[in-house]
């Protein structure tokens, strides 16, 4: 007969192997009967195991920084619905493969909330991955470079949530934009899609550099999505003004009203 080191290393019960002596002298203190002391058992395991998954996940997910959704101060943004956020984040657009697009000014938090959702989802189970738009395109191009472009799209296919960050900070070309297509097309109704973008929609023709092939991506992106057009006052900059008023170190410039005239970036 296996001893329960043993049996516990076999079964790859790691978590268990750690937490068994405490789990066991609280079931004598409490009195636990069998099966009550079986289901503290499993579920230390389990927890263990979903909490490591989560890990792994949220490192699989390359975010550049991590916020969630109940850190966002939706009061400081008025033009958001709180009950779209609500719906987004109960993640059924993740389920029906639909998109979010969040529109919106540099510093509004479009980021912020890509992340927050796309940690939603990573708690949930889900294979995410974050790459701005930017690095998306470079990959795209160096796989070109080395005839494996369909490998790659494959590969970005996985992830049921892919954020991309930043569409509009800079111009595509044609070839750019047809990889970006043919990345649209095969995730389209699999998987789904977060995308941030300081550009409105009629600005999408000239970003692609093409207006039948942005009206194609759009198309695309719109039929299942949600989209979030955010219209207010950069946070950053909120916070500048903040660090200003109360005699904080940074130059910031201040109109007569006590209004900061111009953001200043990061
Ligand atoms: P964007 O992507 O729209 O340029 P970010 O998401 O990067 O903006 O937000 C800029 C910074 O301000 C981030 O640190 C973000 O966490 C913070 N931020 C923005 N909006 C809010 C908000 N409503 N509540 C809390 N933090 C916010
Ligand atoms: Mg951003």
């Amino acid at each position: 007969m296996m001893e329960l080191a043993g049996l516990l290393e076999k079964m790859k019960m790691e978590h268990l192997m750690v937490s068994l002596d405490s789990l066991c002298e609280h079931a004598s203190k409490r009195d636990l009967g069998y099966r009550e002391f079986l289901t503290e058992v499993l579920r230390a395991e389990w927890q263990g195991r979903s909490q490591k998954g989560i890990q792994m996940r949220l490192t699989m997910a390359r975010f550049p920084w991590i916020k969630t959704i109940e850190e966002f101060d939706l009061g400081f943004q008025p033009s958001i619905d709180k009950r779209v956020i609500r719906e987004l984040s109960g993640l059924g657009f993740v389920g029906r493969a639909e998109n979010v697009i969040l529109l919106g000014p540099p510093g509004v938090g479009k980021t912020h909330l890509a992340i927050g959702l796309a940690v939603k989802a990573v708690e949930a189970g889900h294979k995410v991955l974050f790459l701005t738009l930017e690095t998306l395109i470079s990959r795209l191009k160096k796989a070109q470079m080395e005839h494996r472009v369909d490998k790659q799209l494959q590969q970005l296919v996985y992830p049921r949530v892919l954020i991309i960050d930043e569409l509009g900070y800079l111009p595509m070309s044609r070839e750019e934009s047809g990889l970006f297509f043919r990345l649209l097309t095969r995730r389209y109704e699999k998987a789904s899609m977060i995308i941030t973008s300081n550009k409105s929609f009629t600005d999408w023709g000239e970003i692609f550099g093409d207006q039948v092939l942005a009206t194609a991506i759009l198309d695309r992106l719109l039929h299942h999505s949600t989209v979030l057009n955010i219209k207010g006052e950069s946070y950053r900059l909120r916070e500048k003004k903040k660090a200003g008023l109360l005699g904080g170190r940074m130059p910031v410039e201040i109109s007569p009203k006590g209004v900061i005239m111009e953001e200043t970036g990061e």
